[in-house]
């Protein structure tokens, strides 16, 4: 094999990370990305909960990364794909590569919608977590416990935009937490969480079975579910809504944002084949048509032989990652490139923070069994061996209890 070809993975998310790590002394490997620690996405939610600890899903890229990697913390502002180089906003000189994967996700989509982007808080990252949750805290802490109950639920009123997996995920966990808070601090009445989707039900996409799962554990959580209902406006403390062509405007404490995903600016400014949505189409080897040495997967990617529920997802990401480097192995060593199709692992979705439902082997389960089931699923998902069995211990030994929401200036 060549070993001193240089192979530049852009994005360390679920595509580009395990990439690198299948490339580990493949070639000159080097992995940029715009965030120091990897995410594990599917407990964001768990994260904002106090369920788990940002060392479970957010480490560092150089605590996973073997040292034959070389990681570059930094942005990627331009791709020249005829001089084969990556130009950063932090270096002067662009960097060159022989071979370039392209993972860099996507980004939260506002969809036009009047002031969400400035308003509303997106729930992809970290640091959005960290936000939602001291938003929440501070509205709690705003509230005395002696105010009428009306005027504590509209001072405690919370939307969320979105009822795919991550909106329904995410308010089933606000409302927990929320709820909690409400007794541990002795307020008055109950406080409100909505949801608002467009469609005409909550997870689609979703086989009706989880549906019913999702559907009683809104219940459960006393979230209020708004379908066909159309977002039209975000204010600083308001959320406009359309339903029926009737416009109603609500006080809110804060507004969350899961209403969709477009594709990273980087690649919208690339110029290369893609689908109408702006997905890159590869080839069933990952390969860009016209461009041999340069490969793309995840959520930027339109890949034709998978399943239709795995668009989008980090098992997509994470399955075409082992393809994409065994296929830059054999294109090094002059081989064959292969492909496979990409089935759909199971899902498994958090509903609040005692319950969640779970598809596996055909079959689907809810409740509290499937909580359990879904850490143990996720942590023989994370990244690398050592912090698999680091966080599988510690989920084990010292448990997965929430963090309840306390009034800031105690231990939070
Ligand atoms: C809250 C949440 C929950 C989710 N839950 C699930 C789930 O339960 N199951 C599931 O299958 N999927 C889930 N997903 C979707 C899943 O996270 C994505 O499909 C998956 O992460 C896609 O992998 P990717 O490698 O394409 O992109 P990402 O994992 O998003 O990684 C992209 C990386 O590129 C970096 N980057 C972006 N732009 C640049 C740039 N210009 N220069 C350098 N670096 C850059 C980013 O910082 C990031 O590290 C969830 C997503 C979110 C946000």
């Amino acid at each position: 094999m060549a070993n001193n070809r240089r192979i530049v993975i852009v994005g360390g998310g679920f595509g580009g990370l395990f990439t690198a790590l299948d490339l580990a002394g493949a070639g000159e490997v080097t992995l940029i990305s715009n965030e120091d620690h990897f995410l594990f996405t599917p407990m964001l939610y768990e994260y904002l909960s106090g369920e788990v600890e940002e060392w479970h899903i957010a480490p560092n890229q150089k605590e996973l990364l073997d040292e034959s990697v070389n990681f570059i913390h930094g942005e990627v502002a331009g791709i020249n794909l005829e001089a084969h180089t990556v130009s950063l906003k932090t270096r002067v000189a662009p960097l060159a590569y022989d071979v370039l994967v392209l993972g860099v996700g996507g980004v939260s989509n506002y969809a036009g919608v009047e002031g969400a982007e400035e308003y509303s808080i997106p729930f992809r990252k970290i640091a959005d977590a960290d936000r939602l949750r001291l938003r929440m805290v501070d509205a709690l802490d705003s509230v005395p416990p002696d105010l009428p109950p009306q005027d504590t639920q509209r001072a405690l009123t919370f939307a969320v935009v979105g009822a795919g997996a991550s909106g329904v995920e995410l308010a089933t966990k606000m409302a927990d937490l929320l709820r909690d808070a409400f007794k541990r601090r002795a307020l008055r009445g109950e406080p409100r969480v909505l949801v608002i989707e467009m469609g005409d039900q909550v997870v689609p996409g979703m086989g009706d079975e989880i549906r019913e799962l999702v559907e009683d554990a809104l219940l459960k959580s006393h979230v209020e579910v708004h379908t066909l209902t159309r977002v039209v406006r975000v204010g600083e403390k308001t959320l406009t809504f359309e339903h029926d062509r009737r416009q109603t405007e609500i006080e809110t404490a804060a507004v969350a944002w899961t209403g969709g995903v477009r594709v990273s600016p980087l690649i919208e400014s690339l110029q290369v084949e893609k689908t109408t949505r702006g997905l890159i189409v590869v080839k069933p080897t990952l390969q860009l048509s016209a461009h041999e040495n340069v490969f793309a997967l995840g959520d930027i990617a339109h890949f034709s032989d998978a399943s239709p529920t795995l668009a989008g997802t980090a098992q997509l990401a994470l399955q075409q990652a082992g393809l994409l480097a065994k296929n830059i192995k054999a294109l090094l060593d002059g081989d064959e490139l292969q492909t496979k199709h990409f089935a759909e692992l199971g899902e498994a979705v958090s509903l609040g923070t005692e319950r969640a439902a779970v598809l596996a082997g055909g079959k689907v389960f809810g409740g509290a069994l499937a909580r359990q089931a879904r850490f143990a699923l996720y942590t023989s998902r994370l990244p690398t061996w050592h912090h698999r069995l680091r966080v599988g211990a510690s989920w084990f030994f010292e448990g997965t209890t929430p963090r309840p929401l306390l009034p800031l200036g105690a231990r939070r």
